[in-house]
């Protein structure tokens, strides 16, 4: 989709729990992928903990760094506290909005050779507004307590969230004609498609702008297919046929909600990478969080390949195309071969898988 950056000066923001975990695992493989300007790194700080530590949780000087110095950034995860905390609000949604940051894209794929059902499908959030605005009231009434939140669809949102899933549609089918055959074997019809993921027979205001807006797009598209689907009846046919679900694009909480679902799937949400992208900015992210059940083990077993396939991703989307299908090859002839963490239920800590990825890459 993207001009090849020619230098890469990348943000490292590994945050909270496991992102302190896996984000050196991207690193060691960026550091090693064959194809890209020699990358540096420059850590920066944000999440819960450092919010704890300063009152701050993301700092002025990550985002201007970003702005100023980095081509590209890799962000680990942020624990959010259930409860409301004063004075905290999410850095990872604060980063999205300031970076314009206005696309999450989450490929879910199984591993050829390893899994029994054949899924690869790609989820393109909308990333900037929906519940997201985070408006919420409550007023004490006759009746009790009444909580309200607003929830926001803009036609622009939706339009650029429309061509971003037409454009990965068309990129998806590209690929998919080069592997010939065996994309049949996925279930997959031959052309590219966009399933829009709405709700608009009950929101028919908000998610029937949605929908529009993104139908408006596809005029502009007429060799993809359009399809529409209902969320909840998406997710059953997620778990009943995921083989012939392809692009997704999903106002941001039903995206939210459906790539978590999908990520059970393929086995862990330790597998499934994610990129952040804006007209300007791209920033990797693992569509996992902190794991605070599995943080502060010694050694680590979090699962390195979610971060590791969002380092992918992100430099599939600078035009780093064949390092990236390095990069995933090597992973799957990992998984194949059975060197995995306990998530997958294998043995290996989260180093020792990243030394394996580095091996066959
Ligand atoms: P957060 O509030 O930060 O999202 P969470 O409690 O929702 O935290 P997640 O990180 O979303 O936790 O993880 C959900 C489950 O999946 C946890 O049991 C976690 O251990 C597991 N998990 C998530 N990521 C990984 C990973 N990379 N490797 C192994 N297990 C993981
Ligand atoms: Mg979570």
């Amino acid at each position: 989709l993207r001009e090849s950056a020619k230098t890469l000066r990348i943000g490292m923001i590994a945050g909270d729990g496991i992102g302190r975990n896996v984000l050196p695992a991207a690193q060691r493989v960026l550091e090693a992928v064959p194809g890209i300007p020699k990358p540096t790194f420059v850590a920066l700080d944000a999440g819960f903990e450092h919010f704890q530590k300063t009152g701050t949780a993301l700092p002025k000087e990550t985002v201007d760094t970003l702005k100023s110095e980095c081509t590209a950034a890799m962000f680990g995860a942020v624990s959010s506290p259930s409860h409301k905390v004063a004075g905290y609000s999410s850095p990872i949604v604060a980063l999205r909005k300031e970076m314009d940051l206005y696309a999450n894209v989450r490929p879910v794929k199984s591993v050829e050779g390893h899994d029994p059902r054949m899924v690869d499908m790609t989820i393109v959030r909308e990333n900037t507004e929906c519940l997201y605005v985070k408006q919420e009231t409550i007023e004490d009434t006759p009746q009790g307590r009444v909580a309200r939140a607003t929830r926001q669809i803009s036609e622009r949102a939706s339009t650029r969230i429309g061509r971003m899933a037409f454009e990965i549609a068309l990129a998806a089918a590209q690929v998919k004609q080069q592997r010939g055959a065996a994309a049949s074997a996925y279930g997959w019809t031959g052309g590219p498609t966009v399933t829009i993921v709405h709700k608009s027979n009950v929101l028919s205001v908000t998610d029937g702008l949605f929908r529009e807006s993104v139908r408006k797009v596809a005029a502009e598209y007429p060799n993809v297919e359009v399809n529409e689907q209902i969320v909840d009846s998406l997710v059953y046919r997620l778990f009943r046929e995921p083989e012939k679900l392809s692009t997704l694009v999903c106002p941001n909480l039903y995206g939210d909600i459906v790539s978590d679902g999908a990520a059970a799937l393929v086995g862990s949400l330790g597998l499934v990478p994610s990129v952040n992208v804006g007209d300007s900015f791209i920033m990797g992210e693992p569509v996992h969080g902190s794991a605070p059940d599995i943080a502060d083990r010694v050694p680590s077993i979090a699962n390195p390949i979610a971060s590791i396939r969002s380092a992918a991703l992100m430099l599939e989307f600078m035009g780093y195309v064949e390092p990236a299908a390095k990069i995933y090859d090597a992973v799957d002839s990992a998984i194949r071969a059975g060197h995995v963490t306990p998530d997958l239920g294998g043995k290996l800590s989260t180093d020792e898988v990243t030394d394996v990825v580095l091996k066959a890459l």
